[in-house]
């Protein structure tokens, strides 16, 4: 493992039974989720992982999370395999990776006030600390959450908050346990367009006060421009392309990304471009397409797509004249 690397994951693979077998064949369809993920995380570093809903890239942090067991591949965190752990081993992992969801209206208890939601981590992962200590931890997880002063929130309920504040509430119960990587999976999406940008600021303040890596996942390469050191495009399961921010922003190589920031909103009419609308439906994960499997919505397919598969380095040289590929 290298040294800067927090977080290694090769050859990833989750999938999932999806019905019987046919009469025709023994064998049990299956969705791959997951499909041959390789994926570096460096400590305080921010990856955001981008691509359509369906893509793998909620499945993938499940992964990570050790909530899902993966088929095939190798997860390792600061130098230790961590792909199959046992539960007691995979708590003690839990309070190092910290995951951050969607829906702050779902993942809060209401009946609890925000003290308790905050300090219950501590209780759940039985850390032994003083009652002193435990308040210690929850008025700094709260303040760096951008609660603050925490004393005006600590007797409060959820519904007693806003949108943004209890989105800052699932954060301080993540960073109550000092982790290493917050996986943050659409943190954002919920959330009115006014204070997106609070919560994705907190988060980029946080990989520098509290040296933390964050994985964001998000549909919205245009909401995470200016905040990631590296960019991950996913597409039915695999990283299509991976690079700095402004590589992929500026220079994008593979037709799938190059679509994807072409429908970001421009507000400057005059830096407006054409639209590259993908056809058809992203292709069933059970039934995969052969060849590259971006080829029956790939603007620039050339026959040889159908069979190549550049993911598999088997992609030839007219193929590669057609699509710059690939991941680096
Ligand atoms: Fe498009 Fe072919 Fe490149 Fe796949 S290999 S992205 S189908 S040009």
């Amino acid at each position: 493992m290298s040294q800067e690397n927090i977080l290694e994951v090769r050859g990833l693979k989750k999938y999932f039974e999806a019905g019987r077998p046919s009469l025709f064949s023994r064998n049990v369809p299956q969705v791959h989720a997951v499909d041959g993920v390789n994926l570096d995380l460096r400590k305080s570093e921010v990856i955001a992982l981008v691509g359509e809903s369906g893509c793998g890239k909620s499945t993938l942090s499940l992964l990570l999370m050790g909530l899902e067991d993966p088929t095939e591949g190798r997860i390792t965190f600061e130098g230790r395999d961590i792909t199959h752990l046992t539960d007691t081993q995979r708590k003690g992992l839990r309070r190092k990776i910290q995951m951050v969801f969607q829906d702050p209206y779902e993942s809060l208890n209401p009946t609890q006030t925000i003290e308790e939601i905050v300090a219950e981590p501590l209780y759940v992962h039985k850390l032994d600390v003083s009652k002193n200590i435990v308040d210690e931890k929850v008025k700094k997880a709260m303040e760096d959450a951008g609660l603050k002063p925490a004393e005006v929130y600590l007797k409060r309920h959820p519904h007693e908050l806003s949108g943004g504040q209890r989105q800052r509430v699932v954060i301080a119960s993540a960073l109550v346990l000092e982790p290493e990587i917050i996986l943050a999976d659409e943190p954002v999406s919920m959330l009115d367009v006014s204070i997106r940008a609070e919560i994705i600021n907190l988060l980029a303040e946080l990989r520098i006060t509290r040296q933390i890596a964050v994985i964001f996942i998000t549909h919205d390469l245009g909401s995470v421009g200016f905040f990631a050191d590296r960019v991950a495009v996913m597409y039915l399961g695999r990283i299509v392309e991976i690079g700095t921010m402004l590589d992929v922003l500026e220079k994008p190589q593979h037709p799938y990304t190059k679509a994807l920031l072409s429908v970001i909103p421009v507000p400057n009419p005059r830096l407006r471009h054409e639209r590259i609308i993908l056809q058809g439906e992203t292709p069933n994960p059970i039934n995969l397409p052969t060849g590259c499997r971006f080829h029956p919505r790939c603007p620039v397919a050339i026959p040889a797509c159908k069979a190549s598969d550049p993911a598999l380095m088997q992609i030839s040289k007219t193929q590669q004249a057609a699509c710059i590929l690939l991941v680096k």
